[in-house]
């Protein structure tokens, strides 16, 4: 028979042949292995080497006639923003930075949007939400919450790109087993070690990606999901009484976040597959994108900001689901009371359990 050379998948040396046993034999660590198995491992490692990224470039749809003579950018003078809304449209501050002085311009260079997430909450909505932020903040201060002024409220469509693609994944596992049992003279413990490969294929639709700089990513996070099933072809109709954010990060430089991002979940739905083990950590893993498609879509977010003792402060809230993130400002005389009254708290109790006790 024809005895491929192998190499032994613990310690690396060659391995040989051992007619007897009809096995593959480590000369240097001792191990022994089956040759169908010497041959998956084999197999399992050219997967692992395999990795594909293709991303189509955007479809760019054109702008319709008209569509961007109708429109107008605003940028902020301050902070760089850049947003955008049709000729009605008057942008009195900046939703960024709450800053009023702020330029027109002609829109140009743009790319227009593939699709659309209607506002589905109004205005009425976002302030009835904001009123219901401050109930049961104990620390924020009364004034803060009694002159309640919004500052600027604006509903704005936040530019995001969507990663749809197949994946075709292949990961490697050292696994152990461990047992423990003991006799009247000895406790044992027996470690096996398992070398677990996995490979399969998996589906993402609108892996999104922020396209806006300017608009944090941690209030992003926090007012997703969205629910794309709403999402419609972009019409600028949209627009009327909404401003649009213009993108600042463009798909290319979107590209290795979505990329982590459909890594990071084929990771973790591959290990639901690797139950069973005392420990399991990936070794080595390898992933293909075929059909990589990319949209370009808008996000609707009210932005709501209010100024208390000259300082700004912003609200977000998630324009389709109401899901609602801002930083408040904290009383601290309130912030002592408070902390003062735990810890009074905190020693009536100690009082109490000395008392118990003795
Ligand atoms: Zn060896
Ligand atoms: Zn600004």
């Amino acid at each position: 028979m024809s005895v491929l050379e192998y190499k032994c998948p613990h310690c690396g040396g060659a391995l040989v042949f051992d007619s007897g046993t009809q096995k593959m034999l480590c000369p240097f660590c001792d191990s022994s292995f089956d040759v169908e198995a010497l041959r998956q491992h084999d197999e399992n490692l050219k997967s692992l080497e395999q990795e594909n990224i293709n991303w189509d470039d955007l479809e760019e749809s054109d702008w319709k006639r008209g569509e961007l003579e109708d429109m107008i950018l605003f940028s902020c003078s301050s902070c760089g923003g850049e947003i955008m809304g049709d000729k009605s449209t008057v942008a009195k501050s900046c939703p960024y930075c709450g800053n009023t002085a702020i330029m027109t311009k002609q829109v140009s260079g743009v790319l227009r949007p593939d699709c659309i997430i209607p506002f589905k909450l109004d205005k009425n909505a976002a302030k009835k939400a904001l009123t219901g932020f401050y109930n049961g903040k104990p620390l924020l201060p009364g004034a803060f919450r009694s002159q309640n002024s919004i500052d600027s409220i604006t509903g704005i469509y936040v530019p995001f790109w969507l990663f749809d693609c197949d994946a075709h994944a292949a990961i490697q596992y050292k696994a152990t087993r461990v047992h423990m049992w003991s006799d009247s003279k000895y406790n044992y413990v027996k470690t096996d070690h398992y070398e677990l490969f996995r490979e399969g294929d998996i589906s993402f639709e609108r892996v999104p990606v922020d396209g806006s700089a300017k608009m944090d990513d941690s209030y992003m996070d926090a007012i997703e999901p969205f629910d794309y099933s709403a999402a419609v072809d972009f019409q600028t109709a949209f627009l009327s009484g909404f401003v649009a954010d213009k993108y600042d990060v463009d798909c290319e430089q979107s590209k290795p976040r979505a990329n982590d991002r459909i890594k990071a979940s084929t990771e973790d739905a591959f290990s639901e597959t690797v139950a069973g083990y005392s420990t399991c950590i990936p070794q080595k893993a390898s992933i293909s994108i075929e059909d990589g498609k990319i949209r370009y879509a808008l996000l609707p977010v009210w932005m709501l900001n209010t100024k208390y003792n000259g300082k700004t402060y912003t609200f977000a809230m998630n324009g389709q689901t109401g899901r609602f993130i801002g930083a408040l400002p904290i009383h601290w005389g309130k912030f002592w009371l408070y902390l003062t009254g735990i810890s009074a708290l905190l020693s009536t109790l100690g009082i109490l359990v000395i008392n118990l006790m003795f």
